[in-house]
Formats: C-alpha cells, structure tokens, sequence
C-alpha cells in the first residue's frame, strides 16, 4: 500500500490492516470480475463501484472495531432486554447479505452498560462474513464476558438472501437461533419470561 494512502486512512481513523490484502487495483479487479460473473458486461463497469464497496469495508471495520462497552454499577437484579435490534451479516458460505432482528435480555450482577450498546454489540459481532448461529453465541459470549451477568438470553430471527434469492428461493423461510446462560437456563421461568417479552405483539407506539 502507497504511503498516500496509508496517511489518508490514518486521517479517518483507520488502521491499514483492513486492506494489507486487498490492494486497491486487486479489489478494483475483483470487483469487476464478480460484476462479469452477474452479467454486467464490461463496457458498463464503473470503477467507482469499488470505491464504493471500499467505503463500505471502512464502515464495518469501525464496527467491528468498536470497544466503548464502559460497564455501570447497577443495584437491582431484574431483566433487561433489548428487542428489535437491527441485524446485518454476511453469510460466509454465499457472502450474500442475512439480515434480521436480535432481542438480547440479561440479569445483571452489580454491572450493566449503556441501552445503546445492544446494537453496538450486535454491530461488532455482525459486521464480518458470519453464520447466524455462531454468531448468536458470540453475542451470548459477548455479554457474559463484559457484564459477567446471572443469566442472559439472545434470539436472533433472520432472513437469508442466499435462501431467498438462490437455490430452493424459499422467500417466506425466516430463521431463528436462541442460546440461553445461567439463571435464563436454570430456571424455566426467568426463560418463559424472557420469551414472552420479546414475542409479545406490538411495537412501541409513539
Ligand atoms: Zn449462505
């Protein structure tokens, strides 16, 4: 990578790691030949595709880069649950887009963050080529690793454009994924509780 380039990262806060092995020519070319493959034809390629997808990268990278969890002292001991948080992955069998919603509850032991750093936990975790199950572990690791928390509980429901758009082009099939953790699997129910919550109908209304 040119040192023009490496400063220009450094100047958005980026490190060059993202890129030590996608060089931008590389990307440029490999971009074109997915174009090709889809049935662009080349005439009508537009560099600035690449670009594009490069600024793309840079937004996952800050993404998955994120580390601001700054754990609070909590004294009380009942659920909290994040629903209809914002999903988007990569699968990383097709590397075409699953997208969804995770609702995350825990019960907290004397530490719990800011609300907002549900969807940035499920950013960081997210914004890589993953497989959706793997994932809803990671989350589940995630919080029992920053908060050390009694119990928590993560369910992901998502749908998978290589599902949708491919092979069987099952357009109605939506996926779901669950993984539960201490009290949330001890005790039937703190589990119910949990579940009732998140698949209670309606949205907030405002
Ligand atoms: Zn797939």
């Amino acid at each position: 990578m040119v040192a023009k380039e490496k400063m220009k990262l450094k100047s958005k806060g980026l490190t060059d790691e993202i890129y030590m092995d996608v060089p931008r020519d590389e990307l440029n070319e490999t971009v074109n030949g997915y174009y090709r493959l889809i049935g662009g034809e080349n005439k009508n390629y537009d560099k600035e595709t690449s670009r594009r997808l490069r600024a793309f990268g840079e937004e996952l990278y800050r993404k998955r880069s994120y580390e601001k969890f700054t754990a609070f002292k909590a004294d009380h001991d009942d659920m909290i649950i994040g629903n209809h948080l914002r999903l988007f992955s990569f699968c990383e069998h097709h590397l075409l887009p699953f997208f969804g919603e995770v609702a995350i509850g825990y019960i907290p032991n004397n530490k719990i963050f800011g609300l907002s750093k549900f969807q940035r936990l499920v950013d960081k975790v997210s914004s890589k080529p993953q497989l959706q199950e793997r994932l809803t572990y990671q989350i589940l690791e995630e919080i029992k690793n920053r908060l050390e928390p009694k119990g928590v509980g993560v369910v992901i429901k998502a749908i998978h454009t290589c599902v949708f758009a491919r092979g069987t082009q099952s357009t109605s099939a939506e996926f779901t994924t669950s993984a539960v953790d201490g009290i949330f699997k001890e005790n039937h129910n703190t589990k119910q509780e949990f579940f009732s919550i998140i698949n209670s109908d309606g949205r907030l209304r405002l």
